[in-house]
């Protein structure tokens, strides 16, 4: 998989700062058509605390 640098620490899948998941599913937020990557999220987070 494609290194993937991601700064959400609190996932239980981010170890210094890159996502050590062996895949990723990302999908609209909140929206029909992204237009900009802040209309876009991970799916695959998962808190830490879990
Ligand atoms: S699963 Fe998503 S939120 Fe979690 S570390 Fe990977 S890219 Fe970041």
């Amino acid at each position: 998989m494609s290194k993937i640098k991601c700064s959400v620490l609190e996932c239980e899948y981010n170890r210094n700062v890159m996502c050590q998941a062996p895949m990723i599913q990302v999908n609209h937020n909140s929206v029909r058509r992204s237009k900009e990557s802040g209309e876009t999220q991970c799916d695959t987070f998962r808190p830490k605390d879990l």
